[in-house]
């Protein structure tokens, strides 16, 4: 009786492990194919920044130097210089009030905000 009880309880930790091995390969299954995705989209966009960045420099002859001082300008709209844009809000231009980013109105003044572009 004794021994059933511990087959018993050996089989549903077996069982248990086993769901969880098949658990942890399909989230990783499901986060190396995220990841690909992820790297073929940041891929496309930096050849279309780099086709952009071609065009404007020998169209309009900006500089390298202007470029990195608009990145670094652009960088610091959301408050924090670590070469990433994650605005939290958008500032109002008529009031200086956040706003949450899904609102194309001020919510205080109902001036029109920038577009998401400019944010
Ligand atoms: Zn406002």
């Amino acid at each position: 009786m004794e021994d059933q009880i511990i087959d018993y309880v050996l089989h549903r930790k077996i069982r248990v492990a086993a769901n969880d091995a098949s658990d942890a390969k399909r989230d990783a299954r499901r986060a190396g194919a995220t990841l690909e995705e992820l790297e073929e989209r940041v891929g496309r966009l930096t050849l279309a920044c780099t086709a952009m960045w071609e065009l404007i420099r020998d169209r309009v002859g900006l500089t390298e130097e202007e470029l990195v001082e608009s990145i670094e300008r652009v960088d610091l709209r959301d408050g924090v210089a670590d070469g990433k844009h994650k605005p939290k809000g958008v500032a109002c231009p008529a009031c200086s009030r956040m706003n949450n980013l899904r609102h194309k109105k001020c919510m205080y003044c109902e001036a029109v905000l920038p577009p998401p572009s400019l944010r």
